[in-house]
């Protein structure tokens, strides 16, 4: 972490809210809505992820249902990218192409439109949250089975006491706030 986020980086720390055992017993449930509320601190993560994105000279971008909707959205309009989604099953129009995954508190499926991976294409996943993986993992794993290049995967926050980073390519996943 560069020096100059240090002061952003305290301030998502005070905004983003633990909620024990939820969904779930077990689990905290990193509540990120208070950032969308404080506006300066909202536009200033959306601009580090955009930066991210930027370096790793992506080339389109994959948000990830729902909150990585949020993010994803904004830094791919900041930098002019196409923007692509990755949904629950049955919620896109088209023809999909899907993989299913486990969550650190159950197992999905996501689905994305066959359209969007082209290959060859500079891809970049983002999320609110890398909690194991599972959800970056399995979007990773469908775009190498369809010759798409994933060479950023950018987060608000990262669990790293589940080394969900391990799970993607080396050196592509960055994270602004890392809770150990
Ligand atoms: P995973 O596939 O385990 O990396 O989980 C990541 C996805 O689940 C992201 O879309 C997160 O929004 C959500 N998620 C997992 N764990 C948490 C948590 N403790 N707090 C908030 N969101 C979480």
């Amino acid at each position: 972490m560069s020096g100059r986020n240090d002061e952003l980086v305290e301030r998502l720390r005070r905004l983003i809210l633990d909620v024990p055992d939820f969904p779930r017993a077990g689990i905290v449930f990193k509540d990120i809505t208070p950032v969308l509320a404080d506006p300066p601190s909202f536009a200033a993560a959306c601009d580090w992820l955009a930066a991210r994105l930027e370096e790793a000279r992506v080339e389109q971008v994959l948000a990830i249902e729902s909150r990585g909707f949020i993010f994803g959205t904004a830094a791919a309009a900041r930098l002019g990218l196409p923007l692509y989604l990755v949904r629950k099953p049955g919620k896109l129009p088209r023809a999909t192409l899907g993989a299913d995954y486990a969550l650190e508190y159950g197992h999905d499926r996501l689905e994305i439109h066959q359209d969007a991976i082209r290959p060859g294409t500079r891809y970049g996943i983002v999320d609110d949250l890398i909690a194991t993986g599972g959800t970056a993992a399995a979007v990773a794993g469908l775009l190498e089975e369809h010759g798409g290049r994933l060479t950023c995967c950018a987060f608000l926050v990262e669990l790293g006491f589940l080394s969900g980073r391990d799970r993607l390519p080396d050196g592509a996943t960055h994270s602004l706030l890392r809770y150990d």
